[in-house]
């Protein structure tokens, strides 16, 4: 297993740019191969828009990292053409327990509903979704796409002019300069482009240590997250316990902020902490182990001219929820298909505007979120852990308590309420797929709706009838048409208790507008409102 993030699978190889006479432009540079830069560069490479992916290394990312990834990536993922082999590989759950000491306080399920394709979650080291990422813009690639992925290849200083980007690359065998029309940071929590643009990145660093133990071993607990506050082998503090493939354990243990590292880090002082956990006589071994802190903090905007910032590189969350990748495949969702129109010259750069602005306001929800996660679990002033002890011994007996544990509530993806592209709603259909949410899935009777939804505008038409397809202004808005009785499910999460309905979805499968019927004007003046042509 190891072996994945110990081999080099994108080598440093010289590139025809290297020995340019003056530097080459390409249409979009991506900065950073990790979970972000290469969604980024997969979904343009489906849509035939020409990417050089620059990363500084040669291999997936080492050690633990991301392993929760929720339903609406997965689904984001599917359209990558990478969800399949997550979906196979990772461990899938949606139910958990919370425990106070050693008592189970309550149990819960995050998708007590079915007819989803996808589940509320699995658990995925983060190296394998790097390595299907991988595997799938090679795929790309052998099919003639328009995607490079060049390894060893640092980027060590940037430039923004009017038209352009000039990057200046490091590589093993010297520098060397090119252009982009638009450059995409995926450089992660510490972006040298950041830096180099000399940008700020605000917020708050919180002072707690938590250690990482991802640990093998034969275990029988069932596939759950398992969360403790005060337990018995960690006085004081929380530990939190998750099933990874190949019987790899996920252990996170609160330390509090006045440590020693290098002792806590120890393998010996390791093992002893995770034996009071699992018991004298569970045999294990540590695959990896680490100590980390974290903040929570954004950019103020995500556009800075012809440069867009995406995943760790434009706001940083604790891991408490699993925001952080699951959030930045949704950064790259919502902004690869608004730059595709950019570049083609089918809408102004406003629309890249909205990107900022929409992922700005998805990134403030989980900022939110994972800050009020932190603050329940690491309480840090008397009143709050007052109101925390209280919230916990409530929560054993009444339910109405158990909404107020917070041990992380785990990503969701984020509606774009207020966003200036949504157009007209139509509120006698359910407020769940109001203008500016995600699509919801549903089983229709053959296959799943968002399989059917494809990448591009689309109309859902829904018992009423509406034309193949409209144009306007060379975007094409094609229709998907289904009867209201496809499935139950289905129809009440769409239709609730309308008799018909059509929907305006948008290439990330967000709704732009809906209406009780059909009206051609309406739709392309929400098509325009939803690519910024007003
Ligand atoms: C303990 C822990 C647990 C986590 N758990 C979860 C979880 O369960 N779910 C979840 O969704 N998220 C989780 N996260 C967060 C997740 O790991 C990050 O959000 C994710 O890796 C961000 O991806 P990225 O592509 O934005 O950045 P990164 O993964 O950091 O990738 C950045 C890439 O840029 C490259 N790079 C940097 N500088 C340069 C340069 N100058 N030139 C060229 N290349 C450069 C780097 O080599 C790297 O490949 C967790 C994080 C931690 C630490």
């Amino acid at each position: 297993m190891k072996k994945i993030f110990e081999t080099p699978i994108y080598e440093y190889a010289r590139v025809p740019d290297q020995d340019a006479v003056s530097p080459v432009r390409h249409p979009v540079v991506v900065v950073g191969a990790g979970p972000v830069g290469l969604a980024a560069a997969i979904d343009l490479a489906q849509r035939d828009i020409p990417v050089v992916v620059l990363d500084d290394n040669d291999k997936v990312s080492f050690g633990s990292r991301a392993i929760c990834f929720a339903k609406r990536p997965l689904e984001i993922l599917d359209r990558l053409g990478c969800g399949q082999p997550m979906v196979d590989k990772g461990v899938v759950w949606d139910s958990g327990k919370v425990f106070r000491d050693e008592r189970q306080i309550y149990a819960f399920n995050l998708l007590p509903e079915s007819g989803h394709k996808r589940p509320a979650f699995i658990n995925l080291q983060q190296y394998y979704l790097e390595k299907y990422l991988v595997d799938r813009l090679r795929a790309l690639q052998a099919k003639g796409k328009p995607v490079e992925l060049r390894g060893g290849n640092r980027l060590s200083a940037v430039g923004q002019h009017d038209s352009h980007v000039s990057l200046e690359v490091d590589t093993p065998e010297g520098p060397y300069n090119i252009e982009a029309d638009w450059l995409i940071a995926c450089d992660g929590a510490k972006s040298a482009t950041r830096t180099m643009l000399g940008l700020d990145f605000a917020g708050r660093v919180f002072e707690d240590n938590f250690l990482i133990a991802d640990t093998i071993m034969e275990a029988d607990f069932p596939t759950e997250r398992w969360f403790w506050f005060d337990p018995p082998f960690n006085r004081g503090q929380s530990a939190l316990l998750h099933k990874q493939p190949d019987n790899v354990w996920r252990i996170d243990m609160q330390l509090g902020w006045d440590i020693d590292r290098e002792e806590e880090l120890k393998p010996e002082n390791i093992r002893a902490r995770l034996r009071a956990m699992l018991g004298e006589d569970t045999r294990f071994e540590l695959e990896w182990t680490s100590i980390y802190t974290f903040q929570c903090c954004r950019m103020e905007k995500f556009r800075y001219g012809r440069v867009l910032f995406a995943g760790d590189a434009a706001h940083q969350v604790s891991p408490f929820g699993a925001r952080g990748a699951n959030s930045g495949l949704q950064d790259t969702d919502n902004l690869v298909w608004k730059l595709g129109l950019v570049l083609d010259g089918k809408a102004p750069e406003a629309l890249l505007d909205s990107y900022s602005d929409e992922r700005v306001h998805g990134a403030d929800e989980n900022l939110m979120n994972s800050t009020r996660s932190t603050d329940f679990i690491t309480p840090k002033s008397a009143t709050s852990r007052n109101f925390r002890d209280a919230v916990l011994d409530l929560a054993e007996t009444y339910e109405f308590a158990r909404p107020l544990v917070n041990t992380g509530r785990l990503s969701l993806p984020c509606v774009y309420d207020g966003s200036a592209l949504n157009g007209p709603d139509c509120t006698t259909m359910p407020d769940a797929l109001r203008p500016g949410s995600p699509a919801i899935d549903a089983p229709l009777r053959e296959g799943w709706l968002l399989d059917r939804l494809g990448n591009g505008f689309q109309l859902l038409a829904i018992g009423v009838d509406v034309p193949d397809a409209l144009e306007d202004g060379g975007i094409t808005v094609t229709a998907l048409a289904l009867d209201p009785d496809e499935s139950a499910a289905f129809a009440r999460r769409y239709l609730g208790d309308a008799p018909g309905a059509v929907y305006l979805m948008r290439p990330d499968q967000h709704v732009a507008a809906r209406w009780a019927d059909f009206d051609a004007a309406a739709v392309i003046e929400a098509l325009r409102t939803a690519t910024a042509r007003t």
